[in-house]
């Protein structure tokens, strides 16, 4: 059974995080079709599965390849955008950020120091803050 799955597979795409991504999604759209009883999720699963499975059993092997590679594209824009944010907010904890009077450079000067005089590394103008 196992050789002849391997040897329908010869030539075939098979599986890559695209289309893990989508079964995952599939089983998230059962759950949810389980829990709503909502014929719109048991649509969707089927969809999904369907796209899964033609994906994986796909003799198309470039087309999946530039496909998961576009997909792995998107995703690490969407991770990177939320460990920014992720960054930002931390440093607003910290620090504050304070803009050159002169030329507008932002500048991060660490919180609670009482008053100090924040030279700019651009410029060079000096001025006082409270931080
Ligand atoms: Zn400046």
């Amino acid at each position: 059974m196992k050789e002849r799955l391997q040897r329908f597979m010869i030539g075939r795409y098979g599986n890559d995080q695209l289309n893990q991504f989508i079964f995952i999604l599939a089983i998230i759209s059962m759950v949810l079709e389980i829990f709503t009883r909502q014929s719109l999720f048991y649509t969707l699963t089927l969809i999904l599965l369907i796209i899964g499975y033609a994906r994986t059993l796909s003799r198309n092997i470039n087309k999946r390849y530039e496909e998961n590679m576009r997909f792995l594209e998107k995703k690490d824009a969407i991770l990177n955008k939320f460990r920014k944010q992720k960054y930002y907010a931390a440093q607003r904890k910290d620090f504050h950020i304070y803009t050159c009077p002169t030329c507008k450079q932002k500048i991060r000067i660490p919180k609670g120091k009482g008053k100090i005089s924040i030279t700019c590394p651009k410029c060079k103008a000096s001025f006082i803050k409270k931080s």
